[in-house]
């Protein structure tokens, strides 16, 4: 039975994530950081369906947190086989605009969560036969987002270090791969207008705006046997906005 650690499963594509290898009988690790609901919610829903589901509140943006989340699933599960670090968080603001605080917050969410806890996933990934880790960046973090300039480097950076730690842990029989969405229906787009949303789906090839099932079914392929020789790539599931 393998276990599969989430980060950001309350919502939306990390929800989605769970929800796909639960269908599998995997055992599921539901971390959230504020919805509390949800999470509990989730866990219910994949108990249901004959899974086991272990929620934990944990701000990965903080250290010690990202620690704590690791060390329960392993206490629970024993090996952690696949890790997706998906939590993430956007800003939509100008840089000059921007506090010292907002900049350290999104880099600390979205990048550091990544660095602290695929350290401590492959520690013991290290010890058995090797795992999978899969970390969600964004288009942004290959073409850049105006507006979005924090949140495009920290994703920018996602896909640096996945490259750099597919190379430094490939021989340990761990693989480490990126997928890059495009636009993706959840919350947190809601910022974007009815207009907006259509203008971007006439920039859209497949001319729709995405699912979170569109990403789930990505990271689920590339953490299965079929996915074995595939190692620091990026696959970008954008409908093809952009080629
Ligand atoms: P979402 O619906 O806003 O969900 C974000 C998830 O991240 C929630 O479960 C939230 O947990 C969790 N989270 C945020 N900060 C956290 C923290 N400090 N500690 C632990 N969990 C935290 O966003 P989404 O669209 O599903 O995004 C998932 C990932 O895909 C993100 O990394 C995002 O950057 C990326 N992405 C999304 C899109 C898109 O168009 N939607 C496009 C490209 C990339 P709580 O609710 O419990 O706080």
């Amino acid at each position: 039975m393998k276990t599969v650690l989430i980060t950001g499963a309350s919502r939306g594509i990390g929800r989605e994530i769970a929800l796909a290898f639960a269908k599998d009988g995997c055992n599921i690790v539901i971390n959230y950081h504020n919805s509390e609901k949800e999470a509990f919610d989730l866990a219910k829903k994949i108990e249901n369906m004959g899974g086991r589901a272990l929620v934990v509140q944990a701000d990965v943006s903080k250290p010690d947190d990202a620690k704590m989340l690791v060390i329960k699933a392993m206490s629970v599960f024993g090996k952690i086989d696949v890790l997706v670090n998906n939590a993430g968080i956007t800003l939509y603001k100008l840089l000059i605009d921007s506090s010292d605080e907002e900049i350290q917050n999104i880099l600390a969410t979205n990048l550091n969560s990544v660095i602290f806890i695929s350290r401590e996933v492959c520690k013991n990934m290290m010890q058995y036969d090797g795992g999978k880790i899969i970390n969600i960046s964004s288009k942004w973090g290959i073409v850049g987002g105006s507006g979005e300039s924090v949140y495009s480097a920290s994703k920018a950076g996602i896909i640096g270090f996945s490259k750099a730690l597919a190379k430094e842990v490939g021989l340990s029989g761990i693989n480490v791969n990126v997928v890059a969405p495009g636009v993706i229906e959840t919350d947190m787009i809601n910022n974007l207008s009815q207009e907006d949303k259509k203008v971007l789906e006439s920039q859209i090839t497949l001319g729709k705006i995405g699912k979170p099932q569109d990403v789930a079914n990505v990271v689920k392929f590339l953490a299965s046997d079929d996915a074995n020789y595939i190692t620091g790539q990026v696959v970008e599931v954008d409908g093809g906005w952009g080629v």
